[in-house]
């Protein structure tokens, strides 16, 4: 019982009775029986929905009672801010919790007076480069999903930060929450921890394969789910859950599928299935959630989800602004919205319980695989875990889709009977080590090369691996590089060789930025300064250790001959209009050109370049090849040529949302949702203030190079052109509005303090209270609308 429990905060055990933990599951007694309550380390692999989140409280409360601190990794942005508001209901027993989502600066004491800190892997890595000091605090530290280690792009993160927290704290409690994995003994090992292992679920988990006219399920029992003919398969098993009353009412789906096309038409199809089960009362209250949904942003999929939702089914994807998916997960809890279609990082954390799961992808569109690639049995199995609400149902079901006999057999095998795979370390990746190597050296955790091969010895790639030769190996690939370009400095002398990173090593690493994509950056800004020999010197040095890891392609492709220059028609012709566009020795410094630079960058993660985009981009490569910085390439170096167009194509995003192209245009033009375009920006404007920073820092770059970069990130961040900067940086005025009062001949944010009400008023479109706020953050000393003749406003708020 929870009441039972010593060492937890006063009334704690009180409080989880209350919320309806009347006993602890198998698997949280598994873990206060390890010592979870009395600070021992922990490696919790149990499946989905088995209460690890309290095995993670139940270590921090316990931590804080004895007067420590405790830190909590999420794996996802989205998810640092539910977790939060779940961990508030113990401030009223006294404790204090806080989540770290804004830069350093803005939250870093703050920070240090919280017992309880939620953030991302990749926050906490930028805390400690950062020397954020209520680290050396901790004395509790939860890792949520640790099984991303194996994850190629964050794992290395994750497993780097975990080693360096344990090196800062050697007694901190390390509490490592995982789904079933195949070792998730090496896990354990790896931290010197506990190992609680289980299959325990809090409600029955039955798995099936639909095919013809029943599922079959694993546990060797059926169910007639006839479907008739011409009808569609999802369709029929949502309808049969909807259709089955269990508490007096018809079971949620959940439907995972492969893409977000893909979640909107299987969403949009569904409605069919929904509508036709609502009542009236639950038909008044969608239509009220569409309204709402509309209200968070005007653009066609906010209107598509809105559709969808006031008949019941919606589609939940990464590519959703966070207030639809919350309020959409929240209508799912409540009931509300009978269907979810989603891609799978629903999945990944957001408690959506349903009755049904129905996996009817098993598939993905992999560009290095080259072709459709099944799913890792851990995916499908996170996703199967989904089934069965505790408390609303009598069980879960998930089913997966066949339509053959021989793909029945295949999924049984392949997922409802296999074990997941076993977790793998990717440290050993050079774009990891690269970042990982820079941070380390400058952040003081190691000073010499043995140093840190000693440091990477506390990595779960070090003890996974048999062959210690590679990590060295690699580890001095990456020395190399960040010694050429000038991040780290290496003295050979004496016995071991000592390693410093050098004013601009501690900058990139501070900026949490790949090594990588500041010399880019650096030699873009470079290329474009008075002084050319700059860029001769770390130019071709910073390309050319590049190596085949990274894109496939040949080292030493730093010298390759600019397009145009090898005389093909077209390209000589591009090649003229640039040259007498601007001065060559000067050339000019564009946006576009700006924006090309950030969006090549490793840290960028570009848009996809379709089949058909190649001729498109290939062609406006040629039309604009003046305003880039640094040299194209060649058309024949087919990997980087088209590496480049797509980095042009998020370029143009970008360019296209500084030149206030509308928002639905966007998500049209490259097939994007509107939280893609939300995070290119977010992106881009992080990288040009790095940009800026890196251009005033190193020699040899002008300072108008630094203004330009300014202006271009500041056109970014608000999204409009140059002459409404001021405008749009007022509180509450935004690129739209901005656009309007400009037009109604209020210019500026001085115009603002002086203009006529009414037209204000007029261009706000009659909304007085819009008016007010603007005009109080523009610095007005009379902000009222009440002295506003009525007529007059509501006929310039009619034009
Ligand atoms: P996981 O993190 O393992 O996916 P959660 O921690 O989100 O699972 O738990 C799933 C649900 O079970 C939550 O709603 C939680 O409140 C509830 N729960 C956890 N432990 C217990 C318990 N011992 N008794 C009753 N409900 C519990």
């Amino acid at each position: 019982q929870p009441s039972s429990l010593s060492g937890l905060p006063a009334g704690v055990g009180e409080a989880l009775e209350a919320e309806g933990v009347a006993e602890l599951y198998p698997p949280q007694a598994a873990a206060v029986e390890a010592g979870v309550v009395d600070g021992e380390s922990l490696v919790a692999a149990v499946p989905t929905a088995s209460g690890k989140t309290l095995i993670a409280e139940l270590a921090m409360l316990s931590s804080i009672e004895r007067g420590g601190k405790a830190l909590y990794i999420v794996p996802l942005r989205a998810l640092a801010s539910e977790k939060k508001t779940e961990f508030e209901r113990w401030e009223d027993h006294g404790v204090t919790v806080g989540v770290s989502t804004g830069n350093y600066e803005s939250d870093g004491e703050w920070l240090a007076t919280r017992d309880v800190i939620v953030a991302t892997s990749e926050k906490v890595d930028s805390l400690i480069r950062n020397g954020a000091p209520w680290i050396d605090d901790l004395t509790c530290v939860v890792s949520d999903e640790v099984h991303l280690v194996d994850d190629p792009n964050r794992g290395p993160t994750l497993e780097v930060t975990l080693a360096k927290l344990r090196k800062v704290n050697p007694g901190l409690q390390t509490v490592a929450l995982s789904a079933t994995v195949g070792n998730a003994n090496v896990i354990a090992e790896w931290l010197d921890a506990e190992l609680v292992e289980s299959d325990w679920r809090p409600i029955d988990l039955r798995t099936g394969v639909h095919f013809g006219n029943a599922i079959d399920f694993a546990d060797g029992s059926k169910r007639e789910v006839p479907v008739e003919r011409g009808e569609d398969q999802t369709a029929r098993l949502v309808a049969d859950a909807l259709d089955t009353e269990e508490d007096g009412q018809g079971g949620s789906s959940l439907v995972f599928v492969n893409s977000r096309r893909n979640a909107e038409s299987s969403a949009r199809k569904l409605t069919d299935v929904t509508d036709s089960r609502l009542t009236d009362d639950e038909r008044d209250s969608l239509r009220e959630l569409a309204e709402e949904i509309r209200g968070v942003s005007d653009t066609d999929t906010s209107e598509d989800l809105a559709d969808a939702v006031a008949q019941g089914s919606a589609f939940h994807h990464a590519g959703l602004a966070s207030e639809h998916r919350s309020l959409v997960e929240d209508a799912f809890r409540d009931r509300l919205i009978k269907c979810i279609s989603a891609t799978p990082t629903l999945a990944a954390g957001v408690n959506t319980p349903a009755r049904r799961v129905i996996v009817r992808d098993w598939r993905r569109y992999d560009g290095d695989f080259g072709g459709m690639k099944p799913l890792d049995v851990l995916e499908i199995h996170q996703m199967c875990g989904r089934a069965g609400r505790p408390g609303l149902d009598p069980y879960g079901e998930a089913v997966l889709l066949a339509n053959d006999a021989d793909t029945k057999e295949e999924l049984f095998e392949r997922y409802l009977w296999a074990d997941p795979e076993p977790v793998r370390s990717k440290l050993a990746a050079e774009p990891a080590l690269r970042t990982h190597v820079l941070a380390t050296v400058a952040s003081g955790f190691a000073s010499t090369r043995d140093g840190l091969l000693s440091f990477l010895d506390n990595t779960l790639y070090a003890t996974q691996t048999d062959d210690e030769g590679r990590l060295a190996a690699v580890t001095d690939t990456v020395l190399d590089y960040l010694g050429v370009n000038g991040f780290v400095e290496r003295d050979r002398d004496g016995g071991s060789e000592s390693l410093t990173a050098t004013g601009i090593g501690h900058t990139v690493s501070r900026l949490y930025l790949d090594p990588m994509s500041a010399a880019e950056m650096i030699d873009g800004v470079r290329s474009v300064s008075g002084d050319g020999g700059a860029l001769d010197e770390t130019g071709d040095a910073g390309e050319f250790v590049r190596t085949a890891d990274e894109n496939g392609d040949e080292p030493g492709f730093g010298t390759y001959t600019r397009a145009g220059e090898d005389g093909e028609e077209g390209e000589t012709e591009a090649a003229a209009d640039g040259a007498s566009e601007g001065d060559a020795s000067s050339p000019e410094v564009t946006p576009l050109g700006l924006y090309h630079l950030v969006s090549r960058t490793p840290d960028m993660y570009e848009l996809y370049l379709k089949s058909g985009d190649r001729e498109e981009y290939t062609e406006l490569c040629y039309e604009r090849e003046a305003e880039f910085l640094g040299d194209v390439p060649s058309e024949y170096e087919d990997v980087r040529f088209e590496d480049w167009l797509a980095s042009l194509k998020t370029a143009r995003l970008l360019e296209d949302w500084a030149n206030e192209v509308d928002e639905d245009r966007i998500t049209e033009r490259y097939g994007v949702g509107p939280g893609d375009i939300r995070g290119k920006v977010d992106t881009a404007e992080w990288l040009l203030r790095a940009a800026e920073t890196l251009a005033r820092d190193v020699e040899g770059v002008d300072g108008d190079v630094v203004v330009a970069v300014r202006e271009a990130r500041k056109r970014i961040e608000y999204g409009v052109r140059e002459e409404l900067l001021d405008l749009a940086g007022v509180r509450n005025v935004g690129r739209k509005r901005a656009r309007r009062l400009y037009e109604a001949g209020v210019e500026t944010r001085a115009d603002l303090r002086e203009a006529d009400k009414a037209v204000v008023l007029g261009a706000l479109r009659g909304r007085e209270r819009t008016a007010e706020r603007i005009l109080e953050h523009a610095g007005r000393e009379d902000p009222s609308m009440d002295d506003v003749r009525p007529d007059k406003s509501a006929s310039a708020a009619a034009t």
